[in-house]
C-alpha cells in the first residue's frame, strides 16, 4: 500500500482490452472476401495482410498514431496491397475489406475479466484514473465505447488526438496534468515494455509492466504483475 499514489494510468490494448482476437478477425475478413471474390485463397490473403502490415508500418505507423493521416487510410491501404497480392485489384474491394474488418473487430472488443472490478476498487479508494493509448482517435474511442468505458475515466489521452505518442514523456506529462497530480503521484500500467514501461519511467511515473503471457523482461519496470489485480497492493 502506497500513500503516495493518487492516480493510475492504463494502457488500453493488451492491458484493459483483450488483444487476442486480432488474428481471428483478419482471418474472418479473409474468409468473407474469399467468398465474395472467386479464386481468392483465404489463408493466402490473411498471410498477405500480416506481411503487408509489417512492411508498410515503419513508413506510416508514427503518422497514423499521431493522427496525422485519417484513421481509415492506413488499414484500407493495407487491405488494398494485400488484395493486390492475391490478384484482386477491384477498386472497391479494399474499402469493403476495411468496413468488414471494422464491423467484425467491433464485435470482438472485450475487457479482460478482472478489469471492471479493479477499476471500481480504485475508484472506491479515491484514486483518479486515466487511459493513455496509442492509436487513431476513432478506433480507440470506439473500443472504449464498445466496452462501456467511454465515460469511465477522469482523463483519456489518445495519441491520435493529442499528436504525441507513447513513449514520449510529453503524453504522460499531459495525463498527470489533466489528472491534477504530479508524476511522482501517478502509476502507469501497460503491456508494452518500450511504450509503457520505458515511457512511464522516463516521465517520472511509477511503471508497472503487465505480463499476461510470461514474456521476457526487457525493460526496468518498478513492478511486474500478472493481471490487473496485481495493481491493488501497489496503491
Ligand atoms: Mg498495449
Amino acid at each position: 500500500m502506497s500513500a503516495d499514489i493518487r492516480a493510475v494510468c492504463f494502457d488500453l490494448d493488451g492491458t484493459l482490452l483483450r488483444d487476442d482476437h486480432v488474428d481471428g478477425v483478419v482471418r474472418a475478413v479473409a474468409d468473407e472476401l474469399a467468398m465474395r471474390y472467386p479464386g481468392v485463397d483465404a489463408a493466402a490473403l490473411a498471410e498477405a495482410n500480416e506481411n503487408v502490415w509489417w512492411d508498410y508500418w515503419p513508413a506510416v505507423g508514427d503518422a497514423w498514431m499521431r493522427g496525422e493521416v485519417p484513421g481509415d487510410e492506413v488499414p484500407t491501404e493495407v487491405w488494398r496491397r494485400s488484395l493486390a497480392q492475391v490478384g484482386v485489384t477491384d477498386a472497391t474491394a479494399a474499402t469493403e475489406a476495411f468496413e468488414l474488418h471494422t464491423a467484425l473487430e467491433g464485435n470482438a472488443f472485450a475487457l479482460y475479466p478482472e478489469a471492471m472490478d479493479v477499476l471500481a476498487a480504485l475508484r472506491d479508494r479515491g484514486i483518479r484514473t486515466a487511459v493513455i493509448t496509442n492509436g487513431p482517435s476513432g478506433l480507440q474511442r470506439s473500443k472504449l465505447m464498445a466496452v462501456d468505458l467511454a465515460e469511465g475515466f477522469d482523463a483519456v489521452l489518445v495519441s491520435g488526438e493529442v499528436g504525441i505518442q507513447k513513449p514520449d514523456a510529453a503524453i504522460f506529462a499531459l495525463a498527470v496534468e489533466r489528472l491534477g497530480v504530479s508524476p511522482g503521484e501517478a502509476l502507469h500500467i501497460g503491456d508494452n515494455q518500450v511504450a509503457d514501461v520505458g515511457g512511464a519511467r522516463g516521465a517520472g511515473l511509477t511503471a508497472v509492466w503487465i505480463d499476461r503471457n510470461g514474456a521476457a523482461l526487457a525493460s526496468e519496470p518498478h513492478h511486474v504483475v500478472d493481471d490487473l489485480r496485481g495493481l491493488l497492493p501497489l496503491v
